[in-house]
């Protein structure tokens, strides 16, 4: 006998394709590796006002150290200025108005993969990309509220932006 219960929609979580957000930031690639030794710092840029991107944009300074300077502040950008909301995220991602700057180095294979996910894009041509995975500072990635908060976004486990993505390579 056929129920009327309405069915529950069941939320399917899908393993990110990290080789195509990879290639949705839209950086030139570069072979150039860097200085392995120098450290790095990153500047993440975002809108005053989401729903009105002409009233400008604010910084966020990142650093090594923890981690990669681009997510040493897109972890610091989550969690303050998105309050560690996944739909906060949604809005900035939707709209464009997330801009990285990473000039001192080109951002390695993993953290442009993220960049990619998110919509963000180089604020000028000086930001690079490259597929080296950058091996001197080890890819830690975001934290673990930041994962959470982007694996809610992107519809996929916390295991995808963290184990999955340090161990990827382009
Ligand atoms: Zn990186």
């Amino acid at each position: 006998m056929c129920s009327d219960r309405p069915r529950r929609a069941v939320v399917k979580t899908q393993a990110v394709d990290w080789d195509e957000k990879w290639d949705d930031f839209v950086a030139e690639e570069t072979a150039d590796k860097g200085d392995g030794k120098m450290d790095c710092a990153a500047i993440l840029y975002y809108a005053k006002d989401v729903t009105n991107l002409s009233r400008g944009y604010k910084q966020i300074f990142g650093e090594t150290g923890s981690g990669h300077a681009e997510m040493n502040a897109l972890d610091e950008f989550i969690r303050t200025i998105c309050d560690s909301d996944s739909s906060t995220l949604a809005a900035y991602c939707t709209a464009g108005a997330l801009y990285i700057e990473c000039t001192a180095k080109p951002c390695c294979c993993r953290c442009s993969a993220i960049l990619g996910a998110l919509n963000f894009k180089p604020s000028s041509t000086d930001t690079k990309k490259t597929k080296a995975p950058m091996g001197s500072t080890q890819w830690g990635g975001l934290g673990p509220t930041a994962r959470g908060v982007v694996a809610g976004y992107l519809n996929t486990t916390t295991e995808d932006i963290g184990t999955t993505l340090a161990a990827w390579k382009r």
